[in-house]
């Protein structure tokens, strides 16, 4: 896997594209191709309420799983949590409105695979619509465990989140994983995450599935290390990476937002070794750059500016 790194940085700036085996996918996915953004639509669909980390960006600890009408959701920007037959109703109504759509994605808000709501609403919707490419966000905590399941309904597209790489860093960023419902702190946390994010993205890699890489940048952290995320994760299989901007919240609510420049910086470092792409928000129906549609279904609210997973 190494040699394919290498010849990703000697091909710069060709290194933007995506892989060929993938094209098939990316260039049906608003998300993960700059030509389908402009005319391929998705939807994303908010179901998944709890989450199995804790990130110290994140002001959400730990939801209830049940909650399936809103409250608070975070921290993916969504108006209200669905169940599974709702989110696939859903998606037969913005598919009759914009028929462009190819992708049906949950992001969110809380972690996908943290709950059985996400798998439940792709078996639903890969039954009903098996030409949607079913697209899943998660942390990775559960990827290994799930990837077949989720290939199983109709998963050729996953996100994961990948903040470190180094578990000093991590540690500094993610404060706690629960894992089997044991809780593990520190650095010992941050080890697990790592090991099963890239054991994950090593097995959707290998399985064909077309894997994302989401970094949160935190100059203060993870400014120094946003190379050598995108390196492991180019030797893990992934195929694409989307820099984040931090978003001040919660514990880092007092930290810097990275500038133009540092964002900039931190893209061309990525692209050294993966083509670099942009994000959606969590509950975004249609395509990317016209009017998005989400107000229809998700009905129109205020809310605060906080970390997508998409
Ligand atoms: S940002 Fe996502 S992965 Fe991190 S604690 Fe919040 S919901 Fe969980």
């Amino acid at each position: 896997m190494l040699d394919a790194v290498e010849s990703v940085r000697a091909a710069k700036p060709d290194a933007v594209r995506i892989d060929e085996r993938y094209t098939h996918i990316s260039g049906r996915h608003p998300c993960f191709s700059g030509e389908a953004n402009v005319n391929r639509g998705r939807v994303h669909l908010p179901v998944s309420p709890a989450c199995n980390i804790q990130c110290r960006f994140c002001r959400r600890a730990f939801a209830p799983v049940s909650a399936p009408d809103g409250g608070e959701q975070r921290p993916g920007v969504s108006a209200g949590l669905l169940r599974p037959r709702e989110a696939a109703d859903l998606v037969g109504r913005a598919l009759e409105l914009c028929p462009e759509i190819t992708v049906a994605g949950i992001a969110g808000p809380g972690d996908t695979l943290a709950t059985g709501h996400a798998l439940e609403t792709f078996g639903i919707i890969h039954r009903e619509y098996p030409d949607l490419i079913n697209c899943l966000s998660t942390n990775g905590l559960l990827l290994e465990r799930y990837v077949d399941d989720m290939f199983r309904v109709g998963v050729r597209t996953v996100t994961v989140t990948v903040n470190a790489v180094d578990p000093l860093i991590l540690e500094r960023i993610c404060s706690r994983v629960i894992l089997d419902g044991v809780k593990y702190e520190r650095a010992e946390g941050a080890a697990i995450l790592i090991d099963a994010q890239k054991r994950g993205i090593r097995k959707a890699a290998a399985l064909g599935i077309l894997v994302k890489i989401n970094i949160v940048f935190i100059p203060l952290i993870n400014g120094d290390h946003i190379g050598g995320i995108a390196r492991a994760a180019a030797e893990c299989g992934a195929g694409i990476i989307n820099i984040i901007p931090l978003i001040p919240q919660h514990e880092f609510a007092r930290f810097p937002e990275p500038d133009c420049f540092e964002l900039a910086q931190a893209r061309e470092e990525a692209e050294h070794y993966l083509p670099v792409f942009r994000h959606c928000r969590a509950d975004a129906v249609g395509v990317p750059g016209r009017e998005d549609i989400s107000s229809l279904f998700y009905g129109q609210r205020e809310f605060e500016q906080t970390f997508s997973h998409g």
